[in-house]
C-alpha cells in the first residue's frame, strides 16, 4: 500500500518567511544602530542641560518631541560641541531659554521615508501570519495557512507494497464475516441495489483498544481493492472554529470523486461525543459543529450517488451522540472484542511468522497464559519475546522467553537493582507466601504459578502470580469474595506473623475495597442491598463540569447500607484469610523460609507445596 499525502501549499509560506526576516532585520538594525543612519549625539541628563543654560555655556537648541538636541558655545565662534537629552514636560522651558537669549526652535518632525512607512505597514501583519502558522503548525498539521480547512486524511491505495487482508487479522470472526459483506459492497454494488437493498454507509467497529479495529479497516479495503481515505477524530478537533467542520466537508468531496472508496474515521468519540454530555467550558462548539458536519455529509450521499462507506472505530461506543446511531448513518454495529482462546493463538500465529520460533515453543500454551490480552498486547508479547532471545543471545525464540515476556507484561520489569534489607525481605517473603496459600484455597484466582519476592514493576516489592487456566467471563460470587480474601491474604499473614502491619499492603486494600463495592455497587451482591444497580451508566456519568459521578444519587442510609456492607464483605474475607493461615501455619513457615533462601519457587515445587494447604476445619 502507497501512502499518499495531500500536496502541500508551502510557496506563500517561503515568501512571508523571507519577508519577515529581511524586515526584522532591518527593524533591529533601525532601533539598535540608530548612527548608521545619521549623527549621533552625546547623550547627558536633562538636569546638565538645564544647568548648562542657567550658566548661559549653551548657544542653540532644537526641542523635539522626543528629544532635545543641543550645541555649546565656543570661545572661537566655531560651531561647538553637540549633546542629546531626552525632555521632561517642562513648561518653564521657553522662558528660560529667552532669560538667557538661547536661540531655539522646535525640532521639525520626524521625516518618514519610503522605507519607515513600508515597515510599518508591512511588519504588524507578518508577525500576525507569523503566530497563526506557530500555531497552526502545533496543531499538528504540515501545511500552510492557505490549506488550513484541507483534510488531512491519508489516503492508502491499493499498490506495490505489503497490503493488508483478512488474512492479517485474527481472532475477531463475527467482525470479519460481516465485514466480508462490506467488501462485496464495494465490490460489486449492482448486485445489491439491482434488487432495491440500500447499501450501509456506515459501520461502527466498536471494541476496546488494540483488538485490531484499524487493522480491520485496513483489511476492508485492502480485500475490496478500494482506495482508503484514513483520518483520526482526534485531528478534526483543531483550535480555530469551523475548521474541523471544513475539513470533514473537503475529505467527503475527494472521497466521492474516488468512489468506490472507503472513509475510515478512527477515534470517533473525539468528535462524536454525545452532544448533551460535553464537558468543559460549557461546551465544545468545535466539535459539535464537527459533528453536524459529518452528520450531515452521511445523510448527504444517497441511494443513487456512488458508493462512499464510512468506517468508524471507538473504543466508546456508550459515549458517542445517539444522532450517529441512527439509521442511514452508523446503523451497523461490529463488535470486536479480545481474543478467545483460540483466538490468541491464531493471533500468535500471524505475529509469530515474523520471528524465529525455537522447537520447544508452544504457542497454544502461551494462549491459555494470556486470557484478556487483546491482539495489541499479542504482538507485543512476541516482540518483547524476541527481543530477550537476542538480549540473551539466542538464535530463536524459545518457550521460556514468551513466559519471561509474559511475566513482564503482567508485573512489569524485573527491579534488580533494588535492594531490600534483611527484614522487609521477610516481611515481603511472608507477604507474598500469605497471599500464594489463600490464593491456593479460594477459587476465582486461578492458579498461583510463581512466587517472588525479587522487586518487579511499579510498587511491588515481591509478587504472587496468578494464572488463569481457562477463560473466564462470568465470576461467581463466591469466586469474588476468595478473590478479596487472596488479596488481603498477604496482610493477614504479616499481622500473625509479626503482629504489626506495613504500608506494603496499600495496594491490596485498594483492590480488595473495590471489588467488594463493584460486588455491592454494580453487580447486586448484597442481600441486604439487593439487585439494584447503584452505580451510574457511563452514558450518565458525566455531569457538567466532566468530572465523572460513578454513584447514583443515594439516599443518606442507602449510602450507610452501601458502606457496612462493602465493609462486611471485605471483613469477612479478611477472617477467612486469617482462617486459612492460621491453620496453615506451619506450611506458612516452611514456605516462607524458603522463598528467602530462593527468592523465587514457582512451577512444580510450588504446586506441591501450596497443595498441602489444609482447608479451613470448623473449630
Ligand atoms: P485498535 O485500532 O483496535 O486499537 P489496532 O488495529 O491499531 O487496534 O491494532 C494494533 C496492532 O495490534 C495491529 O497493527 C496488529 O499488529 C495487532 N493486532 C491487533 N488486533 C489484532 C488481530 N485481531 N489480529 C492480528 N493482529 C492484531
Ligand atoms: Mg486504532
Ligand atoms: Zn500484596
Amino acid at each position: 500500500m502507497a501512502i499518499k499525502e495531500q500536496p502541500k501549499l508551502p510557496r506563500f509560506r517561503i515568501v512571508a518567511n523571507i519577508l519577515l526576516a529581511i524586515s526584522g532585520l532591518f527593524l533591529l538594525l533601525n532601533i539598535f544602530l540608530p548612527g548608521l543612519f545619521g549623527s549621533n549625539p552625546t547623550g547627558v541628563p536633562y538636569s546638565l542641560f538645564i544647568h548648562q543654560v542657567q550658566e548661559g555655556e549653551v548657544n542653540r537648541v532644537s526641542v523635539g518631541q522626543s528629544q532635545i538636541i543641543y550645541q555649546l558655545k565656543t570661545e572661537s565662534g566655531q560651531p561647538g560641541q553637540v549633546f542629546a537629552t531626552t525632555p521632561i514636560f517642562d513648561l518653564e522651558l521657553p522662558k528660560l531659554l529667552e532669560q538667557k537669549g538661547v536661540e531655539f526652535a522646535a525640532a521639525p518632525p520626524p521625516k518618514n521615508t519610503w522605507f519607515t512607512t513600508l515597515l510599518s505597514w508591512v511588519v504588524p501583519p507578518l508577525i500576525f501570519i507569523a503566530v497563526w502558522q506557530f500555531f497552526i503548525s502545533r496543531g499538528g498539521g504540515s501545511q500552510g495557512v492557505l490549506s488550513i480547512g484541507k483534510s488531512k486524511a491519508k489516503v492508502y491505495v491499493e499498490g506495490e507494497s505489503a497490503k493488508i487482508t483478512f488474512q492479517d487479522v485474527a481472532g475477531v470472526e463475527e467482525a470479519k464475516t460481516e465485514l466480508v459483506e462490506i467488501v462485496d459492497f464495494l465490490k460489486t454494488p449492482g448486485r445489491f441495489t439491482q434488487i432495491g437493498a440500500r447499501i450501509p454507509k456506515g459501520v461502527l467497529l466498536v471494541g476496546p483498544p488494540g483488538t485490531g479495529k484499524t487493522l480491520l479497516a485496513k483489511a476492508v479495503a485492502g480485500e475490496a481493492g478500494v482506495p482508503f481515505f484514513s483520518i483520526s477524530g482526534s485531528e478534526f478537533v483543531e483550535l480555530f472554529v469551523g475548521v474541523g467542520s471544513s475539513r470533514v466537508r473537503d475529505l467527503f468531496e475527494q472521497a466521492k470523486k474516488q468512489a468506490p472508496c472507503i472513509v475510515f474515521i478512527d477515534e470517533l468519540d473525539a468528535i462524536g461525543k454525545s452532544r448533551s454530555s460535553n464537558g468543559f467550558y460549557g461546551g465544545n462548539d468545535e466539535r459539535e459543529q464537527t459533528l453536524n458536519q459529518l452528520l450531515t455529509e452521511m445523510d448527504g450521499f444517497a441511494a443513487g450517488d456512488a458508493t462512499v462507506i464510512v468506517l468508524a472505530a471507538t473504543n466508546r461506543p456508550e459515549s458517542l451522540d445517539p444522532a450517529l446511531l441512527r439509521p442511514g448513518r452508523f446503523d451497523r454495529q461490529v463488535l470486536v472484542d479480545r481474543p478467545d482462546l483460540s483466538g490468541r493463538e491464531a493471533i500468535l500465529k500471524i505475529h509469530a511468522q515474523k520471528v524465529k520460533l525455537g522447537d520447544d515453543v508452544n504457542l497454544k500454551a502461551i494462549a491459555t497464559r494470556t486470557p484478556g490480552f487483546a491482539g495489541a498486547d499479542l504482538a507485543n508479547l512476541v516482540n518483547e519475546a524476541a527481543l530477550l532471545a537476542a538480549r540473551n543471545q539466542r538464535q530463536t525464540v524459545a518457550q521460556e522467553d514468551f513466559a519471561e515476556a509474559i511475566e513482564r507484561v503482567v508485573a512489569g520489569l524485573e527491579k534488580k537493582s533494588r535492594v531490600l534489607s534483611d527484614t522487609e525481605k521477610k516481611i515481603v517473603a511472608y507477604h507474598e507466601v500469605g497471599h500464594a496459600m489463600v490464593g491456593a484455597l479460594t477459587t476465582g484466582n486461578g492458579r498461583v504459578e510463581k512466587i517472588s519476592i525479587i522487586p518487579r514493576g511499579m510498587a511491588a516489592l515481591g509478587y504472587t502470580l496468578q494464572l488463569p487456566t481457562e477463560d473466564r467471563f462470568l465470576m461467581n460470587e463466591g469466586e469474588l469474595r476468595g478473590q478479596i480474601a487472596t488479596l488481603l491474604g498477604g496482610r493477614s499473614a504479616e499481622e500473625i506473623v509479626f503482629g504489626s502491619i506495613t504500608t506494603g499492603a496499600s495496594n491490596d486494600l485498594q483492590r480488595a475495597t473495590d471489588l467488594a463495592e463493584r460486588m455491592v455497587t454494580t453487580y447486586g451482591m448484597s442481600k441486604v442491598l439487593g439487585p439494584l444497580a447503584y452505580q451510574q451508566g457511563q452514558q450518565a456519568a458525566f455531569l457538567g463540569n466532566g468530572a465523572p459521578n460513578p454513584r447514583r444519587m443515594v439516599s443518606e442510609d442507602t449510602a450507610k447500607a452501601i458502606d457496612s456492607e462493602v465493609k462486611e464483605i471485605v471483613e469477612t474475607a479478611h477472617e477467612q484469610a486469617l482462617q486459612i493461615l492460621t491453620q496453615n501455619r506451619d506450611l506458612l513457615e516452611a514456605i516462607a523460609t524458603q522463598l528467602l533462601e530462593t527468592e523465587v519457587i514457582e512451577g512444580e515445587k510450588l504446586h506441591s507445596l501450596l497443595n498441602q494447604v489444609q482447608p479451613i476445619t470448623a473449630s
